[in-house]
C-alpha cells in the first residue's frame, strides 16, 4: 500500500492512494503537469491510474482535472451535484464522467464517500477499505459531525484537515467576512479542532495522521503539529506511540509505503 500526498493546502490538493493493486487519485486540484511529475517521481506511471475521486467542486480540488483526463482518459467519480458545479464538466469525455453513489468498488477496494459540512454542493470525504485496513481522507470540514467522527473511527491512516491556527486567523490579514467563512460550520477545521476530534475518535492501537489542507496565511506546519500534539496529550494520548503525526505541504510530496 502506498500513500503519496502530492499537494495539500488551500492552493491545491491531490492525494494518490494505492491499495489492493488499485491506484486512485483523490482530487486533482493542481495542474496535470504537476500530477504527472509528482507521480513519476515516486515511480507511478500516470497511465496506471484506475480513476480519480473528487471531494467537491472548489478549484483547489479540480483545477487539473480537465487536462489530466484529456491526456490520460481515466474515469472521474463525483457526486451528481458536484458534477453540476464543475465548470469544465462538458469538456470531460462522457465515458470518463461517472456519478458517485453511496459506495464504489474498485477491485477489492471499497471506496465510501461520507458527507462533510462545507460550502460546496455535495462535499464528501472518503473511506477506503481493503481487507482489514481503513484509510480516510477528511479535509474541508467546517465542523466535525457525528458522520465524520464515525468515518474516522478505527482508521489506520487519516488525512485530516488542520487548516488554521485560531489566533493567526483572528490577527491575520483576511477581511472579516473571509475570517467568518473559514471559522463557520461550512468553512475549515482549526488545528485545535483537529486535535480534539482525534482524542474523541475510536482508534486502532496505532494511527497515522497526516495533517492536511493547511492555510498558507493562517498556519504553519510546526504550529499545526504542536497544537494537535498538545491537545492529544492533554486528552491522554501518547503521541508518537498511539498516534503518529505527519506534516503535509502545498508543494512537496509526502509519502508512506506500508
Ligand atoms: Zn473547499
Ligand atoms: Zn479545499
Amino acid at each position: 500500500m502506498q500513500l503519496h500526498i502530492l499537494a495539500s493546502g488551500s492552493t491545491g490538493n491531490a492525494i494518490f492512494i494505492e491499495m489492493g493493486g488499485r491506484k486512485i487519485l483523490v482530487d486533482a486540484g493542481i495542474s496535470a503537469r504537476r500530477i504527472e511529475r509528482g507521480l513519476s517521481e515516486v515511480g507511478i506511471p500516470i497511465n496506471s491510474l484506475d480513476g480519480v475521486v473528487i471531494t467537491h467542486e472548489h478549484s483547489d480540488h479540480i483545477k487539473g482535472i480537465e487536462v489530466l483526463v484529456k491526456r490520460h482518459r481515466m474515469p472521474v467519480y463525483a457526486r451528481p451535484a458536484t458534477w453540476e458545479g464543475i465548470p469544465c464538466r462538458d469538456k470531460i469525455p462522457l465515458e470518463c464522467r461517472r456519478e458517485l453513489g453511496d459506495s464504489l468498488d474498485m477491485g477489492a477496494v471499497k471506496v465510501v464517500p461520507f458527507a462533510i459540512s462545507h460550502d460546496a454542493r455535495d462535499p464528501v470525504g472518503f473511506c477506503f477499505y481493503y481487507q482489514q485496513t481503513k484509510w480516510v481522507v477528511a479535509t474541508d470540514l467546517g465542523v466535525i459531525t457525528s458522520t465524520v467522527e464515525k468515518a474516522l473511527s478505527y482508521a489506520d491512516v487519516a488525512i485530516l484537515e488542520s487548516n488554521h491556527d485560531i489566533q493567526m486567523l483572528q490577527n491575520g490579514p483576511y477581511p472579516q467576512f473571509l475570517k467568518q467563512r473559514i471559522k463557520s460550520r461550512l468553512g475549515h477545521l482549526s488545528n485545535h479542532d483537529a486535535g480534539h476530534i482525534l482524542t474523541c475518535t475510536s482508534r486502532p492501537p496505532l494511527m497515522h495522521v497526516f495533517l492536511a489542507h493547511l492555510s498558507q496565511n493562517n498556519n504553519l506546519p510546526s504550529l499545526a503539529e504542536n497544537t494537535v500534539k498538545k491537545v492529544l496529550q492533554e486528552g491522554g494520548c501518547a503521541v508518537g506511540d498511539e498516534i503518529i503525526l505527519h506534516r503535509t505541504y502545498p508543494d512537496r510530496t509526502v509519502s508512506m509505503i506500508k
